[in-house]
C-alpha cells in the first residue's frame, strides 16, 4: 500500500469523533450519559402513528421525489410562515435533506471553492469543520468566551477578508446555549450585505429557547432573503433524532444550488417519515409551550444540581445543553475530567475543547445535556456530589 497515508489530508486529524468515545466509555462503565445529546423521550404519539399508517399505505416506501414530498415542503413553508413571518415557495424554495446535518454539507460543498473562508463561531458543531475541510475551503473561528459566550461582533468585522466568502451561524448556539439577539443579528446581516457575504444558518434549536430569549431568523432582515441558507430539522424539535429529517429555505437561486450537491450525497432519505414530519410541523401551539416547558424544568434541575456539586454553572438560553467550568472543582482539564468523570461517579459529560481551534478558551469548559427523565438527572445530580 505504500507510505501514502490512506485518509486524504482534508481529513485527517478529523479521526472519530468525541462522541464516539464518551458513549462507549458510558457503555463500558454504566454511566449515564449526558454526553450526547438525544432525547431519552421519544417524540408524540400521533406522529409515530403518522409515520406507521405512511409505511403501512405505502407512503414513501420507494424514492420521495428529490427536494421532498409536496406535503413536507408545503408543511415547512407554513411553519416559516406561522412562526416568523417569511414566506417561501414550498415548489422553488424549501429543499428536504438528511437532517439538518445533509443540508450543511450540500450547502457547504455546493457554495465554496477552494481557499475560501468560513467565518464560525467556536465552539463549532463538529460537523461544521469536517465539511468546511471536505469543501477545501479554511475555516475561521470566531471564539465565544465565557462568561457570557456573545460573539465580539468588531472581532468578527476585523476578521473579514477579500478570501471570506460565507458566515456559518448557528441560533440557537449549540453548545453555549446562547441566542443571538435581535441587534446582534442586525449588526452580523449588515456586515453580511457589506462585504456582499453568504450566510448559512443552522437553527435546528428554533423551538428549544427559554425565558425572555426569542429566536430571531436573520433571513426575516433587510438583504438577507437572497444570501441566507436557513437550516432546520425535525430531530430536536420533535424528539425524533433517528429519523434523520432537515430541510433547506432559501431563494430558489440558493436552494437549486443546494439542490445540485444534495443529490448526489444521499439523492432522497426517510421517505415515509417525511409524512410524519408534515404533520408534526402543523402541531398546535400547546405542543412547543409545554415542551419547552418541560425542557425549562430539566434545565433548571440540572443547573442547580450542578452548582451544587460544585461547578461553575453558564445558565443556557437555549438548547438542550448547559455548560460549565470545572475549574471551581480544582480541575483544569476539560478533557481529562471527561475521561475519569466515569469511573469516578459514573455520569458522562463532553469536554467543549474538541469544539474550539483556540483550544485555551474551552479548555476547563464540559458540557452536559438535560434531554433526559427527569429521574435520570436526579439520579446523575446524586453522583456527581461525590466530586
Ligand atoms: C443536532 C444538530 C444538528 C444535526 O441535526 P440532524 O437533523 O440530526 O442532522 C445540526 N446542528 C446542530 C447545532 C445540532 O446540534
Amino acid at each position: 500500500m505504500g507510505t501514502r497515508p490512506l485518509l486524504n489530508r482534508r481529513l485527517s486529524g478529523l479521526g472519530t469523533t468525541i462522541f464516539a468515545e464518551m458513549s462507549a466509555l458510558a457503555i463500558s462503565t454504566g454511566s449515564i450519559n449526558l454526553g450526547q445529546g438525544f432525547p431519552d423521550t421519544d417524540g408524540p404519539e400521533d406522529v409515530r402513528e403518522a409515520a406507521v399508517r405512511a409505511l403501512r399505505k405505502g407512503n414513501g416506501n420507494q424514492y420521495p421525489p428529490g427536494p421532498g414530498i409536496p406535503e413536507l415542503r408545503q408543511a415547512v413553508a407554513e411553519h416559516q410562515q406561522r412562526f416568523y413571518g417569511l414566506t417561501y415557495d414550498p415548489d422553488t424554495e424549501v429543499l428536504v435533506t438528511a437532517g439538518a446535518t445533509e443540508a450543511i454539507a450540500a450547502a457547504l460543498l455546493a457554495l465554496l471553492e477552494p481557499g475560501d473562508e468560513v467565518i464560525a463561531f467556536e465552539p463549532f458543531y463538529d460537523s461544521y469543520a469536517a465539511c468546511i475541510a471536505m469543501a477545501g475551503a479554511t475555516r475561521v473561528p470566531l471564539t465565544l468566551r465565557a462568561p457570557s459566550f456573545r460573539p465580539n461582533l468588531d472581532e468578527l468585522r476585523a476578521l473579514i477578508t477579500p478570501r471570506t466568502r460565507l458566515l456559518l451561524i448557528n441560533t440557537p448556539h449549540n453548545p453555549t446555549g446562547t441566542v443571538l439577539t435581535a441587534d446582534e443579528l442586525a449588526t452580523i446581516a449588515e456586515l453580511a450585505v457589506e462585504h456582499d457575504l453568504l450566510v448559512i444558518t443552522d437553527e435546528v434549536y428554533e423551538h428549544l429557547v427559554f425565558g425572555t430569549a426569542t429566536h430571531h431568523p436573520i433571513s426575516a432582515l433587510p438583504g438577507m432573503r437572497e444570501r441566507t441558507v436557513s437550516i432546520s430539522s425535525a430531530g430536536k424539535t420533535f424528539s425524533f433524532t433517528g429519523w434523520k429529517v432537515g430541510w433547506v429555505t432559501a431563494s430558489p437561486a440558493l436552494v437549486s444550488a443546494v439542490r445540485t450537491a444534495k443529490q448526489y450525497l444521499t439523492y432522497v432519505s426517510a421517505g415515509p417519515f417525511q409524512y410524519a414530519v408534515a404533520e408534526a410541523l402543523r402541531l398546535p401551539e400547546s405542543y412547543f409551550a409545554t415542551f419547552r416547558a418541560n425542557l425549562v424544568r430539566k434545565r433548571d434541575l440540572l443547573v442547580e444540581g450542578l452548582s451544587s456539586a460544585g461547578f461553575r454553572v453558564f445558565n443556557p438560553e437555549g438548547t438542550y445543553f448547559i455548560t460549565t467550568d470545572i475549574t471551581p472543582l480544582g480541575e483544569k482539564d476539560g478533557l481529562e475530567f471527561c475521561r475519569s468523570l466515569p469511573a469516578r461517579c459514573g455520569v458522562v459529560a463532553i469536554p467543549n475543547v474538541v469544539f474550539y481551534d483556540n483550544t485555551e478558551a474551552g479548555q476547563s469548559l464540559v458540557r452536559f445535556t438535560f434531554c433526559k427523565k427527569d429521574e435520570v438527572l436526579s439520579e446523575a445530580v446524586t453522583r456527581l456530589q461525590q466530586l
